[in-house]
């Protein structure tokens, strides 16, 4: 692809499209960016971009800045249906995501990894497991470095990991991994698709453009994922926590197994696994199956899943505080995630839940709470729907914020108790992001640690 000359529209100006506007100018296209936030907000990252010759236009997006151009690239976040994309579409002006720029660009194997939840954990993994292997291995998309800048470093030996999100899988034209993956589907960014179908559908484009000798990962255990697998071209392969398999990887008594036509290894013991709950277990046989695809010797996956620790703000163990284990999985931002963060545990929890509320429906979490939760803690803008929609069995509390909650659920505890921060909701009523609010509540439970020790 050529880029020299060409008028290129960026639009979004948030770490993705300003990586892509640098990489656009770097190869002497003419770029202007485009982005909804007024200039105050923006105005550190846009002079910099100005002084690399690309165009900022804020507050706004101008129809003629969209018309003008010979490419539009997207950042993950931007709408399909703004009316100036519209407008572009019909001109017959070429609409691509971040991801399929960087993807025409870039050398070396990719290993896609989609789903609802637990993309930036197997992501992660993936990552430890080929530098274990001593691969030339780089990760990067939706996990916080966009596929972008990892352009320039890739080689023809590099195995790139990439998260891909539903949003930037809508507008793709080309992007083929050598290896996709898909997790599980639940309902989540129902805010964002119209329907389930849709969110389905866009997911599906993961393997819209794989050949029939690449490979197709998927879920045996998840209804919606498992229902796309009869569509894709590419190999299909699967993992799953409850069958034996004859492609794919499994559990059984206690051995995560690989199967394929050729063999069946023994690849690591559950007990090698250090991380908790059911849905770790899915991530890592979802892990071990693309690694096995790329010929990844069973000895180096086994340690590398030994020394995997999680990522930070996903079921993250905090502290012990007097005999209460404190756990944060502020990234439990859906309905499903924080349920699966419930299952993690035997018991004697102290469940603190809410947020901004993204549509989801909470009776699903009445269940687990009901056979595993002391006492539940609500905050936030969902207070009083999360409140209508468990009913009882179990104490519900409301309380203003996040840092009373762990105040009011270190009174409550008893040693041998845990403490989860599972939101079920997302974080933008009180907090910049999940990140910002687990960080509150690993400081808030230090600080009690600090309290309780002095
Ligand atoms: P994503 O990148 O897809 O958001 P993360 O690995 O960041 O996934 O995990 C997001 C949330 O979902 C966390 O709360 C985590 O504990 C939970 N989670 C991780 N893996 C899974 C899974 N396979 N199924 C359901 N929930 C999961």
């Amino acid at each position: 692809m050529e880029l020299k000359d060409k008028r290129a529209l960026v639009v979004g100006l948030a770490r993705t499209g300003t990586a892509a506007a640098r990489f656009l100018a770097g190869r002497g296209a003419r770029v202007t960016l485009s982005e909804v936030r007024p200039e105050s907000v923006v105005a550190a990252e846009a002079a910099a971009l100005r002084e690399l010759g690309v165009g900022v236009e804020c507050g706004g997006h101008d129809d003629s800045s969209f018309l003008a151009a010979d490419l539009i690239v997207l950042s993950p976040g931007v709408p399909l249906d703004l009316p100036a994309l519209a407008r572009a579409r019909k001109k017959g002006i070429e609409i691509i995501s971040e991801l399929e720029l960087a993807w025409r660009f870039l050398r070396g194997t990719v290993v896609a990894v989609t789903g609802s939840n637990g993309k930036t954990t197997t992501t992660a993994l993936l990552g430890k497991i080929f530098a274990e292997a001593g691969r030339h291995v780089q990760v990067g998309g939706n996990i916080g470095t966009p596929l972008i800048t990892l352009v320039d470093t890739a080689r023809e030996d590099t195995v790139n990991v990439v998260e891909v999100s539903s949003f930037q899988l809508e507008a793709i034209t080309s992007f083929r991994p050598r290896i996709a993956a898909l997790l599980n589907l639940t309902p989540d960014h129902l805010d964002r698709h119209a329907s389930m179908r849709d969110y389905v559908a866009a997911k599906a484009c993961l393997f819209g453009y794989q050949h029939g000798d690449d490979f197709a990962i998927f879920n045996a255990d998840d209804r919606y994922a498992a229902a796309l697998a009869p569509e894709v071209r590419a190999q299909r392969f699967w993992f799953s926590r409850q069958r034996r398999l004859d492609v794919g990887t499994y559990l059984e008594n206690d051995w995560v197994l690989y199967a394929d036509a050729a063999r069946r290894d023994r690849v690591l013991e559950r007990g090698d696994i250090p991380l908790k709950g059911h849905h770790n277990l899915e991530n890592v046989l979802a892990a071990v199956c693309a690694a096995r695809l790329l010929a990844v010797p069973c000895g180096k996956i086994r340690a590398a899943v030994q020394a995997f620790e999680g990522v930070e703000h996903r079921l993250e163990f905090v502290t012990e505080v007097n005999g209460v284990q404190y756990y944060n999985d502020s990234k439990a931002t859906n309905v499903d995630a924080a349920r699966k963060a419930i299952h993690a545990f035997p018991g004697n929890l102290i469940v603190i839940l809410g947020g901004k509320d993204k549509g989801g429906d909470f009776r699903l979490l009445r269940e687990p709470l009901r056979e595993r939760a002391r006492h539940v803690l609500l905050i936030g803008a969902a207070r009083e729907k999360l409140a209508a929609q468990l009913a009882d069995g179990f104490p519900v509390e409301r309380v203003e914020t996040l840092v009373e909650a762990v105040a009011r659920a270190a009174a409550l505890a008893q040693p041998g108790d845990v403490v989860l921060l599972a939101p079920a909701c997302a974080s933008f009523d009180q907090f910049e992001n999940f990140e910002h609010r687990g960080h509150v509540f690993k400081e808030e439970v230090r600080r009690l640690a600090a309290r309780r020790a002095s």
